[in-house]
């Protein structure tokens, strides 16, 4: 077997695969370095969000069958948590929950419709449930608050650790990973790289948002970038002043707002704020560069939005010091549906289109693959994501157009729902999708 790509997807799938069958002959095959995409560099919420909307998943299969992905997605932060402790990755691993703050009465009422939404489809507070102000504020002390709603179903984790543990150990179990290894094409049975041609019986496709640069690819997944920057450690008192926690660094939420633009955070097992948005361009022809990761305005206004909700942090000259910055390229496909699948003929398989929710999708992703290969009848390969095909984006400039207008949209959303002119600059500045990071 031929994996390509050593995120999580390819790395969860090469686990997997050797568990189920440890005479398979797995090799995975990496343009740069294991965990050099999203999943060296993301926010690290590991929850059971699923990028593709309950209608469209209802609409699909069935109520009954989403609600069963959705289950499945609740108990894979769970599978992780145990991987992590058997295996023993350092990965910072912690289940916190995630807050949802309203900092407004549109963010209000939008928080009370998706809890009442989710329980008249069967969740109940045991999964998602309102907080009143002083409840919300507990959690996290931030500006303006007004209410709230928590999910238990999240962790934190620390996204390079667990991407660098999970290579070791798929190492460590007999697969080779060939680093600094660029496939440029995947036909049945054949990966032709820089470094010359592969021969396997099945090939497994997890290159996320790189996959519009492999041949016949170009069309298949949108990359859209997501921002990141970080606090340096904070002191005993600001943290104790914020919440997100106990004094030991233990029962840390993850945290968010209503508005429409993603934004995403977490208190880092070491103290600190890693707190991410959208907001950078699509750019034309699904271009990815190593330029795209960091965009000045962009980091400027996180970093702003991170002290406008949290004044603890005091201001920009004499308050705490951001000391880190980064960003990454994210899949999305033209019908923000996230899929799993093998194609018997051909042998060649795939998983991907995660959007920003993809931390614990991908560890689905992976025991569903191996599933798939070794033809395992598991409650896994009737999932309704299973061999899904999304239909490939429109040719430029129509997809830079749509792609950039919804970014627009998202963003005067925000802005004509925001209270105050700096909120509505920066909501201008941060445009971004709504669902996942
Ligand atoms: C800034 C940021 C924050 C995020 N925050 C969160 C979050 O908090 N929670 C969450 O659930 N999700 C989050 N996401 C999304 C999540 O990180 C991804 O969905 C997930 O990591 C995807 O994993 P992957 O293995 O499929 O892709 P990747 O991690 O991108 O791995 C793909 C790998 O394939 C390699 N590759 C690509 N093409 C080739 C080729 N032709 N030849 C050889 N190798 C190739 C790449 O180098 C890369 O290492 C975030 C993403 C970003 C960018």
């Amino acid at each position: 077997m031929v994996v390509v790509g050593a995120g999580y997807t390819g790395l969860w799938a090469a686990y997997y695969l050797r568990r189920a069958d440890p005479t398979l002959r797995v090799a995975v095959l990496e343009q740069e370095v294991a965990g050099f995409g999203a999943s060296g560099r993301n926010g690290g919420w590991c929850s059971a969000l699923f990028p593709t909307s309950w209608d469209v998943l209802a609409r699909k299969s069935s109520p009954a069958r989403a609600m069963r992905l959705h289950r499945a997605m609740q108990d894979t932060s769970h599978e992780i948590g145990r991987v992590i402790d058997d295996e023993g990755i350092d990965a910072q691993f912690q289940r916190g929950g995630t807050v949802t703050l309203a900092r407004s009465p549109a963010q209000l009422s939008r928080l009370r419709d998706d809890v009442d939404m989710a329980h008249a489809r069967g969740f109940t507070d045991a999964d998602q449930r309102m907080l009143d102000a002083d409840e919300a504020r507990e959690m996290l002390a931030a500006d303006g608050v007004l209410g709230g709603s928590f999910t238990p179903h999240c962790a934190t984790v620390h996204p390079a650790r667990l991407v660098r543990g999970l290579a070791r150990v798929v190492e460590a179990s007999g697969t080779d990973i060939f680093e600094r290894t660029t496939v440029r094409s995947i036909t049945p049975g054949r990966v032709e790289t820089d470094a010359g041609t592969v021969r396997a019986e099945v090939v497994l496709r997890a290159t996320e948002g790189y996959t519009p640069r492999l041949e016949g690819h170009r069309r298949a997944v949108a990359p859209v970038y997501s921002l990141m920057v970080a606090t340096e450690p904070l002191d005993d008192a600001t943290l104790a002043a914020i919440g997100l926690g106990d004094t030991a660094g233990e029962h840390r939420p993850t945290f968010s707002d209503g508005r429409h633009l993603i934004i995403y955070g977490q208190r880092t097992a070491d103290g600190r704020l890693a707190f991410g948005g959208r907001g950078a361009p699509y750019h034309f022809g699904s271009r990815i560069r190593p330029s795209y990761d960091g965009e000045p305005a962009v980091f400027e206004d996180l970093r702003a939005v991170l002290r406008g909700m949290l004044p603890q942090l005091g201001g920009e000259g004499d308050g705490v010091r951001f000391t880190h910055q980064w960003g990454g390229c994210l899949g999305i496909t033209r019908d923000w549906a996230a899929s799993v699948g093998l194609d018997r003929q051909t042998g060649i398989g795939w998983a991907g289109g995660y959007v920003g929710d993809g931390v614990a999708t991908t560890n689905l992703a992976g025991r569903t693959l191996a599933d798939l290969v070794t033809g395992a009848d598991s409650d896994l390969v009737s999932l309704p994501w299973v061999n899904h095909r999304s239909r490939r984006w429109e040719p430029e400039p129509l997809r830079w157009l749509g792609i950039n207008a919804g970014l627009r949209a998202t963003q005067v959303a925000d802005a004509e729902e925001s209270w105050t002119g700096r909120q509505s600059r920066i909501a201008r500045m941060m445009a971004g999708m709504t669902g996942g990071h």
